[in-house]
């Protein structure tokens, strides 16, 4: 079975060199755009650009304003601020997810706290949401949710949409709305998903999405805060130094970021985001030969949630147990095919490993048996 994955893979991606699990691909006005960017001296901080790239994923996206960033680590800080987290809040997250999730609530000098997530959506759980909240917390006659054994206040929840595949949104909105506390997407890894024909990350009070180079598209490094008017607004202005708008004078009205994406970025984004469709095209249809490859196997393919259009970012499979596992991942990877466990839960890291957490069976099974395989955008001549 591992041998044929491995020929598999070889021939979907018709080469017999190394096999990335990601690669980018620039075959659109990548080149253009960026060279019209250096002619007009304008590669940093203001652009005509930045612009059109954030008006392109407003209306890519249906989200009502969008705020590009340096990266999307940075769009999730400013957004966690704009949610009013603050120091000594707790900020509700799942354990499997990148790093980045729980680095962005800790820069605010939050805590997060972990439950566990649904074993189909690789999403936060939003029966797991409820059951934590139901025992450990109160919304308070402020309105604000507060834990009963030491009133903390919880502040926010940000569910993040596992390798693309989108969130039970419905549920997760249903219970913030109860419980009181803002919901703020880590779409980093969905953008080309939708929940029920609208695009992941415009659906909680803020949204952030990624622009990284292993992300399904790129700008090198970048992010966008994806918000309402008056948030976005506001992400605007905590992104760009806090500077208010005057011809010639520096003020400064609050501590602010140098968080703006350079318009050199956002020029390769222009061009990436003319050819998202066709990258969650190739992407879908990568996924599909891959079901059909795992079907009737030992190994359970990960597929889009019902109602749910996946952008497939990262595919994976969940193997039979841990020992399975790493035979697929030895075997693999010894062949120069490359593939990669799931994240080690973030509640298992040095500096999260004493926050607090639900019961995390699901994430629990899932990190022993979670493997991603090869996904880069292959454009097939048709
Ligand atoms: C990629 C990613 C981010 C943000 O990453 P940057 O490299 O800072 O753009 C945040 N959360 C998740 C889940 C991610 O996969």
């Amino acid at each position: 079975m591992r041998k044929q994955l491995i020929s598999f893979v070889r021939d979907y991606f018709r080469t017999d060199e190394f096999i990335p699990l990601h690669a980018p691909v620039f075959t659109g006005n990548e080149k253009t755009y960026v060279a019209d960017t250096i002619d007009s001296t304008f590669v940093s901080s203001v652009g005509a650009y930045v612009d059109r790239f954030e008006q392109d994923m407003v209306n890519y996206t249906g989200s009502p304003r969008a705020v590009a960033t340096v990266n999307g680590t940075a769009a999730l800080h400013v957004a966690l601020k704009l949610a009013d987290v603050g120091p000594g809040d707790l900020v509700i997250t799942q354990p499997l997810t990148f790093v980045a999730t729980c680095n962005a609530i800790a820069y605010c000098g939050a805590e997060p706290v972990f439950i566990d997530v649904d074993r189909h959506t690789l999403g936060l759980s939003p029966s797991a949401l409820e059951a934590w909240l139901d025992e450990q917390a109160r919304v308070d006659d402020d309105g604000v949710c507060r834990t009963k054994i030491d009133n903390k206040v919880i502040r926010a929840c940000v569910p993040m949409h596992t390798f693309g595949h989108p969130a039970d949104l419905d549920g997760l909105m249903a219970v913030a709305r109860r419980w009181q506390i803002a919901l703020v997407e880590d779409a980093a890894e969905s953008l080309g998903s939708f929940y029920k024909g609208k695009h992941t990350g415009a659906f909680g009070a803020l949204g952030i999405l990624s622009f990284n180079g292993n992300k399904i598209m790129t700008t090198g490094g970048g992010g966008m805060v994806l918000a309402g008017e008056a948030l976005a607004d506001r992400a605007k202005h905590l992104t760009t130094t806090a500077k208010q708008p005057h011809p010639y004078e520096y003020i400064h009205n609050e501590v602010g970021y140098n968080y703006r994406m350079p318009n050199l970025n956002a020029s390769l984004g222009c061009a990436q985001l003319e050819q998202i469709e066709q990258f969650v095209d190739a992407k879908r249809a990568l996924a599909s030969q891959y079901e059909a490859f795992f079907s009737g196997t030992e190994y359970q393919f990960v597929t889009e949630p019902k109602e749910c259009r996946s952008n497939y970012w990262l595919n994976a499979v969940i193997c039979e147990n841990k020992s399975h596992r790493d035979a697929l991942l030895k075997t693999t990877n010894g062949q120069g095919v490359m593939t990669r466990p799931i994240w080690a839960l973030m509640n298992h890291l040095a500096m999260y490993q004493s926050c607090r957490k639900g019961d995390l069976i699901n994430s629990q099974w899932l990190e022993q048996r979670v493997v991603n395989l090869p996904s880069s955008v292959v454009l097939k001549a048709d």
